[in-house]
């Protein structure tokens, strides 16, 4: 893998950030994909390279085909795709499923479903022989919430990571003959601004103590578990789902 371009979306902040610049570490050119925030993609960028490694940040919606069609044109111009880590993803304000509105749910699953099966399409015509490319590997995040449902917070959300669950599966056994191996993390509590994103900056912390290891997880805990499944090391892993949630 070493020389190959690993795109990660939501790469400038939380658990993308973390995995940016592990996958940096590891040899990979890493494109950072974010929403709006510049300063920190530049950051995660600055990091890299001043470890002597490649990067590239793009800013894009993956809410949006055409921002993810250009993500992936731009990842072209870097290098050869070797991984894709669907990791943007967004949580909603605290709500019952009654008080939910049509557009709440709809942005969520155009972030969390649509955009990550969009850009493993991208990630599939580059990277499988069938295509002929070279292989690759695509890891998606999840959530423990996909098991737990996250009731009285959001289920909405909990609802796109069983997606994510169901689309590791399916299109792992889909690509397992074409060089590919997809994989899905399921994070627990971890140590990020998705937490305030969601109105809420303390939850992480707060509901530390029904964690087995009574603490929350960091985003570079995530990381380490990704670029495993990213590197030659996890070569017979392929529609599997790991839990790094301290046994939550
Ligand atoms: P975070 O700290 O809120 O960071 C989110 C990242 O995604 C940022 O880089 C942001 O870009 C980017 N992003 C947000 N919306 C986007 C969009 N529409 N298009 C492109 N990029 C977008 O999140 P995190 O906690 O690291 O979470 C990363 C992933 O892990 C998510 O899929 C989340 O569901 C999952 N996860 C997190 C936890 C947790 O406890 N933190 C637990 C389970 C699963 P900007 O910087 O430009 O805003």
């Amino acid at each position: 893998m070493s020389d190959r371009v690993a795109i990660v979306t939501g790469g400038s902040r939380g658990i993308g950030r973390a995995v940016a610049i592990a996958a940096a570490a590891r040899g990979f050119k890493v494109c950072v994909g974010y929403a709006s925030n510049e300063a920190a993609a530049r950051e995660v960028v600055f990091t890299i390279e001043s470890k002597n490694g490649k990067a590239i940040a793009v800013k894009g919606d993956v809410g949006s085909e055409a921002d993810i069609l250009a993500l992936f044109k731009t990842a072209d111009e870097f290098g050869t795709l070797g991984a894709l880590v669907n990791n943007a993803g967004i949580v909603g304000m605290t709500q019952r499923v009654d008080e939910m509105s049509a557009e709440r749910i709809q942005r969520m699953m155009a972030i969390n479903v649509t955009g990550s099966i969009l850009c493993a399409r991208e990630a599939v015509k580059r990277m499988s022989t069938r295509h002929g490319g070279k292989g690759g590997v695509i890891v998606n995040l999840s959530s423990v919430a996909a098991r737990l449902g996250a009731p009285n917070t959001y289920v909405d959300y909990a609802a796109s990571k069983g997606a994510i669950d169901s689309f590791t599966v399916g299109l792992g056994y889909e690509v397992a003959g074409e060089g590919i191996r997809v994989a899905a993390i399921r994070p627990g509590l971890i140590d990020t601004e998705i937490h305030a994103s969601g109105g809420d900056p303390d939850r992480a912390h707060r509901l530390a103590h029904m964690v087995p290891m009574k603490r929350v997880g960091s985003a570079e805990e995530i990381a380490n578990a990704i670029v495993w499944l990213m590197s030659d090391d996890a070569s017979y892993v392929t529609s599997a789902i790991l839990d790094v949630s301290g046994g939550r």
